[in-house]
């Protein structure tokens, strides 16, 4: 080499610039820098990969394909090098002199355009090698071109006004990166330190780091790989030691898509559900990563919330690495991922409950309110939540469930809407009187007896096109039953219903003669906007001064043979008639779920007793 010569170049004005923000206020979190050069790094061999495929005369091909980490802290210097594709001169100037690429341009544009605020974009764009400065006041950069007769370079800048370049010795393909630190910074030469966040951000970067001559990164990037190449033990270790988790996975997903966006995915269902006996709300489990480099452990955004069960991994090559945690959830990348991931782990839901409904049966029993939580709070999903949720109905034996689209394909050709009634359990429900007349045309009824179901069916609404019906509501219109025994004429029922209505009051919105019935003399119907028991429950459970008038209309069975002694008894026994009328009227209220205060109800059926033995 002839004599060395010190070229000096002024920095870009908008690099300096760039360069004042990066110091002063671009990265709150200054860790990152070790992420960006590592990733630099690893981009740089990538390259080489590939050049090692079409060029022949590459310098030092076939040498092993590393990073290497060295720290020294009583020179407070940290040291990286690749093995990659280097710089020449000109590519020095070019990509560490000037905003060539487009990341950074963005960036300065915006800033521009902003009026040179940058709070708000901040962290949003890749300003990848110069977040060295954050924490070197010099960097120097040795390079080695893998162009044939490339010169050996030294570059230098103390990130300020410009950098030299200069030639130097003999040096090995690749680019070598020496980080004079900072006062404030000088923990960056300490072994642990550095091992920490290698482990956190770049445990998946596909080539060897070497700390102090230790392989640090152990974890293969499994999501990046095909299907075809991974093995069920390889699934597990990764879901237990990269997701943390702590049972079996029930169920995976482990997909690539290029279009809307690029994903490579890999995600878990867990075996155990996280919250259950009362741990609290977990945070999601799914991390971020571009190009097998950690954006966010916890990405807000990038999933509906009420997926935050889940585990993995979502990486997309088309996210800029430096996204910030503010800015996460307004991006429009972002939110594509959470629509497209989220659609597929629905879908995979549902494909693994058809292909093994016993084993999804076990998973939905101790994972359904996360369903249920989508359905009421994510709009764009709830459709296809919807046919996830699984439940008794009249039609099942106990203990046996199916799925709405079941119910969808059993419904008579007559019947317009899916009628269902929430209760505290089959027992119950079936118990009361709102499901026989159901029953009886052959009506199948949905058993909903968990207590958060009042608030999904509000929140669905409909399923497939067809209305979601309470059969504790009136108004359902049901056909005639050709009914067999004695019943009352009409002219009677029309004079019981008058003699219930005046008895009964402001209780009462209407009294009529129904065909509802089969096996029992009476039945409440609540109208259509009016609150259910559940939340009725819930309102006075929250508000001890909650006090609402319970209206409901009366459906009485006319051939029922206590209705039929009443319509007798009404001028016979007046007496015991007024008593038995608001008994019966409490009696479908208790049915109801819709009785408050029984005290009058006991009073009254001591005297109907008395009355009764004589
Ligand atoms: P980005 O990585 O987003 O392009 P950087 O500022 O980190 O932005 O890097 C600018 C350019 O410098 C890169 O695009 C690459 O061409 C070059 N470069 C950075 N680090 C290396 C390296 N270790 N080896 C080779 N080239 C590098």
């Amino acid at each position: 080499m002839s004599e060395t010569t010190t070229e000096k170049h002024v920095f870009q004005a908008e690099i300096q610039q760039l360069l004042d923000l990066v110091v002063h206020s671009l990265y709150t979190d200054k860790d990152i820098f070790l992420r960006e050069l590592i990733s630099n790094a690893s981009d740089s061999m990538e390259k080489v990969r590939h050049l090692e495929g079409t060029e022949k005369n590459i310098k030092d091909a076939g040498d092993e394909l590393n990073i290497t980490l060295e720290l020294d802290k009583e020179a407070k210097t940290l040291t990286l090098t690749d093995r990659g594709v280097g710089m020449t001169h000109d590519e020095l100037v070019e990509n560490l002199g000037t905003i060539a690429h487009s990341g950074t341009k963005a960036f300065l544009e915006q800033l521009k355009e902003t009026g040179g605020s940058p709070a708000g974009l901040i962290g949003q764009f890749g300003v990848g090698f110069y977040s060295a400065f954050m924490v070197a006041d010099k960097v120097e950069v040795f390079s080695r071109s893998w162009k044939e007769g490339g010169q050996n370079l030294r570059w230098e800048s103390d990130g300020k006004t410009g950098y030299e370049i200069e030639e130097v010795g003999e040096l090995p393909r690749g680019a070598k990166i020496v980080l004079h630190l900072n006062e404030a910074s000088a923990d960056f030469a300490e072994e642990y330190k550095v091992k920490t966040l290698i482990e956190r951000y770049s445990n998946f970067v596909g080539f060897p780091i070497l700390l102090e001559g230790n392989r640090v990164n152990e974890v293969e990037a499994l999501w990046l790989k095909n299907k075809s190449e991974v093995s069920e033990e390889e699934y597990k270790a990764f879901y237990q030691f990269a997701c943390k988790g702590f049972d079996e996975p029930s169920y995976r997903l482990h997909f690539a898509a290029d279009a809307p966006i690029t994903i490579n995915a890999l995600i878990f269902a867990p075996g155990e559900n996280p919250e259950k006996s009362g741990f609290g709300k977990v945070d999601g489990g799914v991390a971020l990563y571009c190009k097998k480099v950690l954006i966010d452990p916890e990405p807000k955004g990038l999933l509906p919330e009420w997926l935050r069960f889940v585990k993995g991994v979502v990486d997309s090559a088309d996210l800029p690495l430096n996204i910030s945690r503010e800015t996460m959830q307004d991006s429009a990348l972002v939110q594509k991922l959470n629509s497209v991931i989220s659609k597929r782990i629905i879908k995979m839901f549902e494909k693994e409950a058809t292909a093994d409904p016993a084993k999804y049966r076990t998973f939905y029993g101790k994972f359904e309110r996360f369903f249920k939580e989508g359905i009421a709070t994510d709009f764009a999903n709830k459709d296809a939540l919807a046919k996830l949720l699984r439940f008794e109905t009249s039609m099942t034996e106990a203990g046996e469930v199916c799925s709405l689209t079941d119910y969808v394909g059993r419904m008579k050709d007559s019947q317009e809407t899916i009628y269902y009634l929430v209760g505290q359990s089959r027992d119950q429900i079936e118990s009361g009187p709102y499901v026989e007349a159901f029953k009886a045309r052959g009506l199948e009824v949905i058993y909903f007896t968990d207590a958060v179901d009042e608030y999904v069916v509000d929140s669905l609404g409909e399923f497939g096109g067809k209305k979601l019906t309470s059969i504790r509501h009136a108004g359902a219109d049901l056909e005639d039953l050709d009914t067999e025994g004695e019943t009352l004429s009409d002219e009677e029922v029309s004079a019981v219903c008058e003699f219930l209505k005046e008895e009964l009051g402001d209780g009462v919105t209407q009294v009529s003669g129904g065909k509802r019935l089969v096996d029992s003399p009476v039945i409440a119907l609540v109208p259509q906007d009016g609150m259910s028991p559940q939340v009725r429950q819930m309102m006075k459970a929250m508000d001890e001064n909650f006090k609402d008038e319970v209206k409901v209309e009366l459906e009485i069975n006319p051939r029922h043979a206590l209705i039929r002694k009443l319509s007798e008894s009404r001028e016979s026994n007046p007496e015991v008639a007024k008593l038995v009328a608001s008994q019966l009227l409490d009696n479908a209220l208790i049915s109801a779920g819709l009785l408050d205060d029984a005290r009058e109800t006991i009073l009254r059926m001591n005297s109907l007793m008395e009355k009764a033995m004589g």
